[in-house]
């Protein structure tokens, strides 16, 4: 089959070596991991990712929406599944049989799963979400009580967890973090006592379980740090070595000298002020490199990073590499990670997107096809 010139690897030696830096981070014999694999393991591929981390030890998995955990079941992950959004009334049976955890926040919802989950004789874990401060999905404090009674009354379900989430943890100001911990340790406290099969307080992401060991509770939950971004604000210390999961290469398709005063690309942004050679790549908007990123971005090319010149179109960018001695055509150009010494990371990406690595990897990944190498 003939492929596009353009590709996203994902190194898959890299998160096995995230997965055990991270777990070398856990609380021993206290806290667990789960992996967020959701939005297709921000566009990593969620079941190359999944079987890959199932092999490192890890058994409980996140994703969004059910469909997401019905995908995990067939390719063989047996670990447990929590689905973050729920499940929607049409989806309870794929629920109940692929053993599926839905967070719940409604009392409807809780009581439409149990009466399904009754009926198929079957009995389903459900997690209860609570905003402690994040301002988004979850019951309020103090409702914990009266839903936690709901659930012990309901046949069909028993309470494998009570949740949170933290909306701030990567950022400078520890306040609002340390404030939702007391408050999510109180409700857990009160929640259920201590004891062999008592339901797991989880409420750390990657940034919060690498700044706040002491917030690690029974399990957490990183996504970003696990395909090998640093989750917490550049003026913030990482104490974990991670090293990124994706990079995205395309290759040069023509190479020409233009005289000084050549306008480059759709509305002429940009003009050369000086004779220059020009690389044309094949990728473009379509490919999740935004047009946001026209004149702003950088690409390396023989290990020396090339400027990006005039509009970035569909299909099609534009780099100066008047500066780099010897470019031709079939060229590797890399878009993002590593080549020779230097390396464009998701973060600086994100920089000339105006946006978050976090974006960055969904948008790459999910719009391109994925090679993976070990
Ligand atoms: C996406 C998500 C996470 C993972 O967050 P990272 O910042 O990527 O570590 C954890 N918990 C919930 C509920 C999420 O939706």
């Amino acid at each position: 089959m003939i492929e596009s010139m353009n590709r996203v690897e994902i190194d898959l030696a890299a998160l096995r070596s995230n997965c055990r830096a991270l777990q070398e981070e856990l609380r021993e014999d206290v806290t667990r991991l789960l992996a967020v694999v959701k939005s297709d393991a921000y566009g990593h591929g969620m079941l190359p990712v999944a079987r890959c981390l199932q092999d490192e030890g890890v058994h409980s998995f996140g994703v969004a929406e059910v469909h997401e955990g019905v995908l995990l079941r067939q390719a063989g992950i047996s670990g447990d599944i929590i689905v973050f959004l729920g499940a929607d009334e049409d989806c309870l049976a794929q629920v109940v049989r692929h053993n599926l955890q839905p967070v719940f926040f409604d009392s409807r919802q809780l009581a439409e799963i149990s009466a399904f989950a009754t009926a198929a004789d079957a009995r389903i874990g459900v997690h209860l979400k609570v905003d402690t401060g994040m301002g988004r999905l979850g019951i309020l404090p103090d409702e914990v009580a009266g839903y936690l009674r709901q659930v012990e009354k309901a046949s069909g379900v028993y309470l494998a967890g009570i949740m949170s989430h933290f909306p701030m943890a990567d950022e400078p100001p520890v306040q609002p973090s340390v404030k939702q911990d007391a408050l999510f340790k109180d409700i857990a406290a009160q929640s259920f006592h201590a004891g062999e099969n008592r339901p797991l307080a989880h409420i750390a992401n990657s940034a919060a379980m690498l700044r706040f060991p002491d917030m690690q509770m029974d399990m957490v939950r990183p996504g970003i740090s696990l395909y090998g971004c640093n989750p917490l604000d550049s003026t913030l210390f990482c104490r974990a070595e991670l090293a990124p999961v994706m990079s995205f290469k395309t290759k040069v398709i023509q190479v020409k000298d233009v005289p000084a005063g050549f306008p480059v690309s759709y509305g002429h942004t940009f003009t050369t002020s000086r004779p220059s050679r020009l690389a044309v790549l094949p990728v473009g908007y379509h490919n999740g490199y935004l047009r946001v990123m026209s004149n702003r971005s950088q690409v390396l090319i023989r290990g020396q990073r090339a400027p990006q010149r005039g509009r970035v179109c569909m299909n099609a960018t534009v780099v100066d590499v008047t500066d780099i001695a010897g470019v031709e055509p079939g060229d590797e150009a890399v878009l993002m990670g590593r080549q020779g010494r230097d390396e464009i990371s998701a973060g600086e990406v994100a920089g000339w997107m105006d946006t978050i690595h976090y974006e960055v990897l969904c948008l790459f990944g999910n719009s391109n096809r994925r090679v993976y190498i070990s």
